[in-house]
């Protein structure tokens, strides 16, 4: 048996999703933005998408624009409204220290051409203070970007708090709400915002395709520059399979999301009742109330995560590190060190996260194989770490 459980990282594309993409791919070769009939076939096509889209987010569908994925409409949030402002009175912006690279890396280039950043911590949870805010935010903020759920710990913010906070002092709010959509309401009414990313390979959609909403009125220079596409806010023919695949996807995930919600969470608690109860030292990382239904962060003592993760594939089980392995050196994940936890407890994190195929077989049979696994893992580190304190007495 093998058991995906790397739903954060990416989802499978869901049949009916790659149904009506090979279709589009065949039939809707038209431009959109061809005046005769195969062109406007093809702009229902993705003018149905829209609305689906739409829907899921409780939005306008002119308010929805079409990108290449979560990383470009994080982008063009950010750069599009702070370079609308560049001629204004406004140079700040205001960001947290869990948000993905996709926000971190945009904010920290823009403080290379003069705007200023606060990034904002987070409490041993992951959760951002309202009061940290309150405090961060001044008349010269133009735009603050917090996310909605975290992507390695599942941790969900207070948005609509946040974004309140933000409202009074006249800032544009952004969430990127990458490992929400899809998984739990994200109502931009609700959320009181005014920009949202979103992206469709979270949610058994195809890769590389996303969106951003943009609340109607909220002023935005485009980054790409071209044709007059998606209302003049972002140039280049339109990606037509991945857009009706998206509308399909946003569709399915709207319909299921309570149901679908509520099976997740209790997989997810089964799963990590059962790895807590079974593995001695283990510890649960993020919030364990205020998170998405499909995701458990553990902490195992004394087991490199990489070796954990390595050792769960030979077993045919897919999970995931907190930790990114950059140039041969094992990287805490910023995440956790945000949260305060030590780089021990980071670095032996495993992030599990669930989706619309798992079933409890599955999860048993992670549960069933976990103690061996780690113990296993357990009886090498401390049999090499008695070593290494031998060769130090002797000078080995
Ligand atoms: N933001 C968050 C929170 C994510 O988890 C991800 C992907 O992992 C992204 C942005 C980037 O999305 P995409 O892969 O569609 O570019």
């Amino acid at each position: 048996m093998r058991v995906y459980l790397d739903h954060n990282a990416t989802t499978p594309v869901d049949e009916a999703v790659a149904a009506v993409m090979s279709e589009a791919l065949l039939d809707l070769f038209g431009n959109p933005s061809s005046v005769h009939s195969f062109g406007q076939a093809t702009k229902g096509a993705v003018d149905e998408a829209r609305q689906a889209v739409a829907a899921l987010l409780g939005a306008r569908p002119q308010e929805i624009v079409f990108t290449s994925g979560g990383t470009e409409s994080d982008n063009l949030a950010i750069r599009g409204v702070t370079e609308a402002q560049a001629q204004g009175k406004r140079h700040h912006i205001v960001t947290t220290a869990i948000e993905h690279e996709a926000v971190l890396h945009t904010v920290k280039a823009l403080t290379k051409r003069g705007w200023t950043a606060t990034i904002l911590p987070v409490g041993q949870t992951g959760v951002v203070e309202p009061e940290a805010l309150e405090s961060a935010i001044t008349d010269d903020t133009a735009l603050v970007s917090i996310m909605h759920a975290n992507n390695e710990i599942g941790t969900i913010q207070p948005i609509a708090r946040l974004a309140a906070i933000a409202r009074r002092s006249g800032a544009l709010f952004h969430t990127d709400a990458v490992q929400s959509v899809g998984k739990i309401r994200a109502d931009v009414t609700d959320l009181g915002i005014d920009l949202l990313s979103m992206s469709s390979h979270k949610f058994n959609g195809p890769k590389g395709v996303g969106a951003l909403w943009i609340r109607r009125g909220s002023r935005l220079v485009p980054t790409t520059t071209g044709g007059r596409q998606e209302r003049n806010r972002r140039a280049g023919t339109e990606n037509v399979p991945g857009i009706v695949g998206l509308g399909v996807a946003a569709r399915l995930a709207r319909e299921r999301l309570d149901t679908e919600g509520k099976r997740l969470a209790t997989l997810r608690d089964r799963l990590e009742m059962g790895i807590l109860n079974t593995v001695p030292r283990t510890l649960v990382n993020g919030d364990s109330t205020h998170r998405i239904p499909n995701t458990t962060n553990i902490s195992f003592d004394r087991v490199e995560a990489e070796s954990l993760l390595i050792a769960l594939d030979l077993e045919g089980i897919a999970v995931s590190t907190g930790s990114a392995c950059s140039s041969g050196t094992l990287e805490p994940s910023h995440v956790l060190r945000a949260m305060g936890l030590s780089a021990h407890r980071s670095q032996n994190a495993i992030r599990f996260s669930l989706g619309l195929g798992n079933t409890s077989d599955e999860v048993d049979r992670v549960v069933d194989v976990m103690p061996r696994v780690v113990d296993k893992l357990r009886r090498i580190s401390s049999a090499s770490s008695g070593r290494s304190r031998l060769q130090s007495v002797v000078g080995g």
